[in-house]
């Protein structure tokens, strides 16, 4: 396992001490091929999401999974070009039904696990039909959106169309990729109480369900149709 610093402190420094004092410090931690045994052990949500070398599924390979408990710290696992996607300890992780998997947009991470990794990353709560759920005065439920309204924070797209296939990722890669699943938690802890104040839990919840389903349609061939329209 390698470790990068960070290129700025993602905390506020606390008066008069240098951040590498703080208990807290972040660190994105970056494996090859899968993670360690044990890694989020006792872990009841996880975030996932993943870089591809574009939005084809079955064309664009799987190119790095991205992991966080909630805590201080991500995980990214990069996989080679001539991966065999063997990685034994992600899959039971991903597969294993008693930990929630918290995505935004899961109906594509979803769908590249199912495809490469050959599991299915379930039970699923996904912040991007939360917030369409929800927050109903807005067309705007991209993550950097709802980072932004929900948690006060900004959020860098800058590196979402990049060669994640190369042979080194940037530290601004590394950094962008585990981004995306730092706020998560965070976002659905809100999320979770405007959709109780609303009475839309149950149905939310049925959305979450169905997404594996809706991953599997885009796979089998029906990536665009809405299969429940009348026309
Ligand atoms: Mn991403």
């Amino acid at each position: 396992m390698r470790r990068f610093a960070l290129p700025h402190d993602r905390r506020p420094c606390l008066s008069g001490r240098a951040p590498e004092a703080t208990a807290l410090r972040m660190t994105v931690h970056f494996h090859e091929e899968d993670i360690p045994a044990g890694l989020f052990a006792g872990a009841s949500s996880i975030a996932v999401d993943t870089e591809t070398m574009g939005l084809i599924t079955p064309r664009d390979r799987l190119c790095v999974v991205q992991l966080s408990d909630g805590g201080a710290d991500e995980h990214l696992v990069r996989f080679a070009p001539d991966s065999d996607y063997a990685a034994p300890n992600l899959k039971a992780l991903l597969a294993d039904r008693s930990i929630t998997k918290l995505y935004h947009y899961g109906r594509f991470d979803i769908a590249a696990i199912q495809h490469y990794l050959g599991v299915v990353a379930a039970p699923a709560w996904d912040t991007k039909i939360a917030s369409r759920l929800i927050r109903t005065y807005t067309d705007r439920h991209g993550l950097k959106e709802l980072v932004r309204e929900l948690l006060g924070q900004d959020l860098s797209k800058a590196q979402q169309s990049s060669d994640w296939g190369g042979p080194d990722l940037s530290d601004a890669q590394k950094e962008y990729a585990a981004s995306d699943v730092r706020y998560l938690h965070r976002l659905r802890e809100e999320l979770e109480r405007r959709l109780a104040r609303e009475g839309r839990t149950a149905i939310a919840q049925a959305c979450f369900d169905f997404l594996p389903s809706r991953a599997a349609l885009d796979l089998a061939g029906w990536p665009e149709q809405d299969i429940f329209a009348h026309a």
